[in-house]
């Protein structure tokens, strides 16, 4: 068995240890130690990094009772000389706390019971066992965990004894009661089994904050940070609002009022600007079945016209008046619609010939076919050679 040193000293960075198997696991080199500070993935929380000699370690699992330090290269030797990267270990160390916390101050406050926890490299998640919990009552929560940290309050790991377990404040009795059962606890807050690494006193969490939440059957996940992620995660926000509120001239408490603004104005212009498309394409349509009287064929090359437009403005002249129309139009989707009233006429091998001008695709009926390419430069050629070729 490992000697887990992180349970001595949870706040060591640096061993030496001797190799007791060097092995390979899916390929890559693997070895046992007599002792180590390295936390292998297990309980919710996430394995340390950083290095064993020269090699980087890069997962710790536990395998068969054993920790197994999964490495970038091989190590050769029999002692080894470990560090670890102390930023993420104290990060999970405050991640993992704050969960503590919380699920003592969701007890503590709402009487709600904690199902289950996750640690993550970026998020960390509290499920709990209620999905009726409001936003005041949420926030109470939250606040009264962050008094809880100010207080600066001992935490506490230790072997359980008997009376331990008869303890009110045991969050999860465990399944199998003996004395090797490790035990944490937030004073006057919360006990509960657990095998992870923590602070020693709340107030090193810094502060914790609920970041989202999810209903799910029956109970519901918070996701929340805490410590330096927390801290990271404000600055984040601030250069954010920041940003933002020069853009709108505004402060943070004016903020919400100015993007209400600029999104009611949004929607009066998309409004105004649908009004405008329909009349100009009615104008479209006006015009083109004015062209057509005496002038059997019609060709029009329009600018930044889409495809839908073009088929609804060559749809609605072929009901009001015969003739052949050839449409396109240039811009960002470079496009033709073609439509005719005459029975007699196929449309198909004229596109066929025209879309390689444009670098399109198209197809469609005898009578209304269209293309979109990516050439506009060709469009208007390709309309020319259209008009060619029906007068042939
Ligand atoms: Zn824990």
């Amino acid at each position: 068995m490992t000697k887990r040193l992180y349970y001595a000293d949870v706040y060591a960075q640096e061993f030496d240890a001797r190799i007791v198997n060097n092995i390979k696991i899916d390929g890559k080199p693997a070895i046992e130690l007599n002792m180590t500070l390295f936390y292998p993935t297990s309980g919710g929380q996430m394995h340390d990094t950083g290095t064993l000699g020269e090699a980087s370690v890069i997962d710790v699992i536990i395998k068969d009772d054993a920790i197994w330090h999964i490495l970038d290269r091989p190590v050769n030797g029999e002692q080894v000389h470990g560090v670890l990267n102390w930023e993420r270990r104290f990060d999970f160390m405050q991640q993992h706390t704050a969960f503590h916390i919380l699920a003592g101050s969701f007890r503590n406050r709402l009487g709600v019971d904690t199902l289950s926890s996750h640690l993550g490299e970026d998020n960390s998640t509290i499920d709990v066992n209620s999905e009726r919990i409001d936003e005041l009552q949420l926030q109470d929560v939250e606040t009264f965990a962050n008094q809880v940290i100010w207080e600066n309050r001992p935490v506490r790991a230790f072997w359980a004894g008997k009376f331990d377990l008869d303890n009110p404040l045991l969050r999860k009795k465990p399944d199998d009661c003996h004395e090797k059962i490790r035990l944490v606890e937030i004073e006057n807050l919360d006990l509960d089994p657990c095998g992870g690494t923590h602070v020693t006193t709340t107030g090193q969490v810094g502060f914790v904050k609920i970041t989202g939440s999810e209903k799910i059957r029956g109970y519901t996940r918070y996701t929340f940070i805490a410590g330096n992620r927390a801290w990271s995660d404000l600055q984040k926000r601030y250069s954010v609002i920041t940003t933002l509120g020069q853009l709108l001239t505004t402060g943070v408490e004016g903020l919400p009022a100015a993007v209400e603004k600029l999104v009611q104005e949004n929607k009066k212009l998309a409004k105004a600007l649908q009004n405008f498309e329909k009349e100009a394409e009615e104008q479209m349509i006006l015009e083109l079945a004015q062209q057509t009287a005496g002038n059997l064929l019609v060709r029009k090359c329009y600018n930044d016209k889409t495809p839908e437009t073009l088929r609804r403005v060559a749809g609605a002249v072929i009901k009001q008046s015969p003739g052949i129309f050839l449409l396109g139009s240039t811009g960002e989707t470079p496009c033709v619609v073609f439509a005719t009233t005459r029975p007699d006429l196929d449309l198909r091998p004229i596109l066929k010939q025209i879309l390689p001008l444009i670098e399109g695709r198209g197809g469609g009926s005898a009578s209304f076919v269209q293309g979109g390419g990516t050439n506009s430069a060709g469009i208007s050629a390709a309309l020319e050679t259209a008009a060619e070729l029906l007068s042939d």
